[in-house]
């Protein structure tokens, strides 16, 4: 059972990231005990697959002991240290040297962080930098793309598009703008493929236009659209983004938090249209979520830029825990488990997720399925003939949510009816294929 004091401890003192706190303590929380594999165990007993690996991070799966012993070693021998003053530690060298290694092309630099939020936030002081040293600073314009989530930093924020991250704080964003997004489910040009490649071109072009070409300094993308609803655009969209900012002189960034690491296949989303982008940022899988970490990639011509352009002066930007030792031994015992088959489960697991998942079209309330290896979603639909959404308010995605967690289901509801999922990439077939049953009994419940 769940202790009931323990429900009234949260009520009372936790407060819980992105959520309705009225709506929370109304409904109570749902206190998680332990997990292993894909599967996590609440308080009262029930066992879940974890079909979302927490927050699209837990790639490797729970309860791996290997980098249990990774963190304790790591914190018996030295459990901080800094990196400031010229300091460092071994495992975090390391851990950028293996991920410089793997990176697109030569994003040979990297920064360690404490998540994804502030992995975002430091480029935007980085590319700030850059242009200053270029000796441009009239850059100092950002554009990002509609439906974007870039994390919950004061300035990050600003490059997120969904709403709820603006209403109600009344943070100046002025130097943020915004083009449609991709998402081909709902696109005033079609889905044809390359109509809407065309017509993100022709809006980053008319915006920078607007904007002023020379005030500019960097676009940011996601591989694929995560909290916005898990939007895969079409194949060729990355790239062709990519060389439109190359040509106008603008610095191109990845956000590859959820992407990164396995969750569409390789470790990078960006390689899969061999993009190299000019700065990148990951965490989530990074350290498969055990503990905290980001990581900002930063390619040699930006390093070398702000490397000269701050001469012996400090560039004033850093955090007590970047590069924490402990989160680096976690970082690289889990980069181990990648290559030693996890990458390889991930992909065979995710054709058999994306055809589970497909098989969901026949039913009534199914309107669109999208996704790439360990990453999709289905979007619900009141009429499947003229696509009506389910009516955008948290409720209804609640009550799925529930159900799910009745049928033994973590899922992600998004408010707007789509559902999320994001299982762990050890998952195996039986689980793969349990996640699919448990949907489609899900939605005949809530039919
Ligand atoms: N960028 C993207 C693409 C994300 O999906 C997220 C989180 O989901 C973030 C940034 C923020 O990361 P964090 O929650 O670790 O701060």
């Amino acid at each position: 059972m769940y202790s009931n004091s323990l429900i009234e401890l949260d009520r009372a003192h936790l407060i819980h990231p992105v959520a309705s706190y009225r709506s929370h303590e109304k409904h109570g929380v749902r206190v998680l005990t332990s997990a292993k594999g894909a599967t996590v165990t609440d308080a009262s007993g029930k066992q879940l697959i974890d079909g979302f690996a927490g927050l699209w991070c837990v790639n490797a799966g729970y309860g791996h002991d290997s980098i249990v012993e990774a963190a304790a070693r790591q914190m018996r021998e030295l459990p901080y240290a800094t990196a400031y003053f010229g300091l460092g530690s071994e495992p975090a060298i390391r851990l950028a040297s293996e991920l410089a290694d793997r990176a697109p092309g030569d994003l040979n630099h990297v920064y360690f962080t404490l998540g994804g939020s502030d992995a975002v936030d430091s480029t935007v002081r980085f590319i700030r930098y850059y242009w200053n040293a270029r000796g441009r600073p009239e850059r100092d314009q950002f554009i990002s793309v509609e439906q974007g989530y870039h994390g919950s930093s004061t300035v990050g924020a600003g490059l997120t598009a969904l709403p709820a991250f603006h209403a109600g704080f009344g943070l100046p964003f002025d130097w943020q703008h915004k083009i449609p997004s991709h998402y081909a489910y709902r696109n005033p040009v079609g889905d044809s493929p390359q109509a809407i490649i065309e017509a993100s071109l022709t809006a980053l072009k008319s915006k920078i236009e607007a904007i002023g070409p020379d005030r500019v300094a960097a676009f940011y993308v996601e591989p694929i659209q995560g909290s916005g609803g898990v939007l895969v655009p079409p194949k060729g969209w990355l790239r062709a983004m990519r060389e439109f900012c190359r040509e106008h002189d603008i610095l191109f960034v990845a956000d590859e938090v959820i992407t990164g690491f396995g969750r569409t296949g390789p470790l990078f989303a960006c390689s899969e249209e061999e993009v190299v982008p000019d700065l990148m940022t990951t965490a989530k899988g990074l350290t498969s979520g055990y503990v905290p970490m980001g990581a900002v990639f930063m390619a040699d011509h930006v390093y070398e830029t702000i490397a000269d352009g701050a001469g012996a002066t400090a560039i004033g930007h850093g955090f007590t825990y970047s590069a924490h030792p402990v989160s680096a031994a976690v970082g690289l015992e889990v980069l181990k488990l990648y290559e030693n088959g996890l990458l390889d489960n991930g992909v065979k697991a995710g054709k058999r997720l994306m055809q589970g998942l497909e098989s969901l079209r026949d039913h009534p309330l199914v309107g669109d399925v999208r996704g790439r290896g360990m990453l999709a979603a289905i979007e619900l639909v009141v009429d499947k003939v003229n696509r009506t959404p389910l009516p955008a308010s948290a409720e209804p995605a609640r009550r799925i949510f529930d159900r799910a967690w009745e049928n033994g289901l973590v899922i992600r509801a998004f408010a707007n009816g789509v559902l999320g999922y994001a299982p762990p990439l050890c998952c195996t077939e039986t689980e793969i294929d349990a996640i699919v049953d448990r949907t489609r009994l899900t939605l005949d419940e809530t039919l």
